[in-house]
């Protein structure tokens, strides 16, 4: 019988063409079973075809269900982590695509029964009686995974008749290779066999042989041989299709008891219920190896990452900022950053509020920089949240310089800036075709004639575009007159957008020549954007619309057509 959502088959990738050329031969392999209508295979990093290719393949051919199978032995960073990330990319890439998670290949009889088949051939006609054989696995910072290498272990000891089956690690958990065969070698063992507990050829299980024969040259007398990985073979591909089967019937078996993201193990207190995000192997030989995708930098401990959150609801920040703010240890936030986010921060992140309320109390640019460089220096992952974009009225370049001159470096993330989003939200563009081909940013903060100010009045007021003004609402009014006095016509229609986003949203419109009144009013204030030029006309029929309110998360909002009531 064969199955019609079709099987998409993810692995991590390899800098090893074996490698490479035993996933490809495993995906054609089980494509030649027909047990699955359709079948691709992609990597998430380093090898060809990438993940994308595939999923584009897939969507191609009119698919837009598929079983999404991580070719992973074990629950780690991939599985939990790498994997999902690099799908929810093809989700965003794809609207519509749906997809169901296989779990992990193992622990499974099948590849326990591959072991043993590995190791005797390793043995060659030796008995296992008198072989001790050090299963060999990857590694990880999650305890759970290392665990069930150890399981893993027992399992193939068990009714198998070796002398004895150790686990070890290849990189990042202990015993390592050495320390493991120097333990057999202790409890008096002649014959070893290292069996890989891989799926296929790489970088680590070369690494395992080096070692394994290094060891053995410094132990005359040792009999170490070392079996080959799984490998491209029918029982894989048994368990794969067995995989793909329980993810349609959604009977995922998996144990999460142990789970260090759901559960406080001692050590690892400080993962639970932190989101898996993108990681790096500290130790493999080409970091730069860059786990994250190359479009996604990872924040490593001891860097700053300056981050735009949008102009305040926690959806409109950017992908990557979200991922960075999951990734960090501290948060330094501004008032009009989406502040919603630091509530959903996991258990332990220290937030920093540097607050620059206007007027009000401030934490002085020299405090924040000191603190984000003590933050990093202490090798801290530090992430800066501000409000809209970094670069536009944020003093985010301060920070950025501030860093590069204390040695600490710096990840920037743009943000979407309240110039354009506000009056967005309120249904005016900045630009339209045949109406505004020019916008101009302007900070309100230095009023016209301000011995500090850089802006020129005269030019902005015989300009025809549009004038967004930030941080205007006390200057406003005499904007408008310098502008009106260079001769901006006195009709000219103003928009003013308040907590643009937010369900306070507030909008009005009036005249160039009205404004300073309109600002006196209560309602006008931080943070408010003003738009000035022929485009707020644009926003809707003023005769149709309410009065002057605004509905939450208003997409395109009618009232901001309103002429509010004056008085
Ligand atoms: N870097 C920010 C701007 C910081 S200056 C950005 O790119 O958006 C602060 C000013 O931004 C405020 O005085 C106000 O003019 C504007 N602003 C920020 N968030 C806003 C919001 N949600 N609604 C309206 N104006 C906003």
């Amino acid at each position: 019988m064969t199955d019609r959502t079709p099987l998409l088959i993810v692995g991590h990738g390899t800098r090893s063409a074996a490698g490479v050329a035993q996933f490809g031969a495993l995906v054609e392999r089980i494509r030649r079973r027909d047990a699955v209508a359709d079948v691709e295979g992609g990597f998430i990093e380093l090898s060809r075809p990438p993940l994308t290719d595939a999923v584009g393949a897939l969507v191609g051919r009119g698919h837009r269900s598929v079983v999404a199978l991580p070719l992973v032995l074990a629950a780690a960073g991939h599985g939990k982590g790498d994997i999902p990330a690099a799908l929810a990319r093809e989700r965003q890439r794809h609207p519509g695509l749906r997809y169901a998670y296989g779990r992990p290949l193992g622990p499974h009889p099948l590849l326990q029964e591959v072991l043993a088949r590995r190791i005797d051939a390793a043995l060659d006609g030796a008995d296992r009686t008198g072989t001790w054989v050090a299963l060999i696995g990857r590694g990880s910072t999650d305890p759970d995974a290392n665990a069930e290498v150890t399981k893993v272990a027992r399992l193939l000891w068990e009714g198998r008749g070796y002398a004895g089956v150790e686990p070890g690690f290849i990189s990042l958990a202990e015993p390592s290779v050495p320390a493991v065969l120097e333990r057999l070698r202790r409890l008096g063992a002649r014959r070893i066999v290292v069996a890989p507990y891989f799926l296929f050829a790489g970088v680590l299980p070369d690494r395992i042989v080096a070692q394994s024969r290094e060891f053995a040259a410094d132990h005359r007398g040792l009999d170490v041989r070392v079996a080959e990985v799984i490998g491209d073979c029918d029982d894989l591909a048994d368990l794969v299709l067995e995989r793909h089967a329980e993810a349609l019937r959604g009977d995922i078996r998996m144990n999460c008891d142990t789970c260090a993201y759901r559960v406080a193990l001692p050590g690892f207190a400080d993962k639970v219920g932190r989101p898996q995000t993108p990681h790096h192997h500290p130790d493999d030989p080409a970091d730069g190896h860059g786990h994250h995708h190359h479009d996604e930098p990872a924040l490593h401990p001891g860097q700053v990452a300056v981050v735009g959150g949008g102009p305040g609801p926690d959806d409109l920040i950017t992908v990557r900022g979200r991922a960075l703010l999951d990734a960090a240890d501290v948060v330094v936030a501004d008032r009009l950053a989406p502040t919603g986010l630091l509530r959903r921060l996991r258990p332990g992140v220290l937030v920093v509020d540097a607050a620059k309320v206007p007027r009000g109390p401030s934490m002085s640019q020299d405090a924040i920089n000191d603190t984000l460089i003590a933050h990093a220096r202490a090798g801290r992952r530090v992430v800066r949240l501000k409000g809209g974009d970094p670069y536009v009225f944020g003093r985010g370049h301060e920070e950025v310089l501030a860093c590069a001159a204390a040695g600490v470096e710096t990840v920037l993330v743009p943000g979407v800036s309240s110039a354009v989003a506000a009056p967005a939200l309120a249904g005016v563009p900045v630009t339209h075709r045949g109406v505004a081909h020019e916008v101009t940013v302007v900070s309100g903060h230095l009023p016209p004639g301000h011995p500090g100010s850089l802006v020129d009045w005269a030019a902005l007021a015989r300009a025809r575009g549009t004038l967004v003004l930030l941080m205007a609402v006390d200057t406003v009014g005499r904007i408008a007159a310098e502008l009106l006095a260079h001769g901006r016509a006195a009709e000219t229609p103003v928009l003013v957008v308040r907590d643009a986003g937010h369900p306070e949203q507030w909008t009005a419109r009036c005249r160039l020549d009205e404004v300073g009144a309109l600002a006196a009013r209560d309602e006008v204030r931080p943070p408010a954007v003003f738009v000035v030029g022929p485009v707020v006309a644009l926003a809707a029929d003023p005769a149709s619309a309410p009065a002057v309110a605004a509905p939450a998360h208003a997409v395109v909002d009618p009232a901001a057509g309103a002429v509010p009531a004056r008085g």
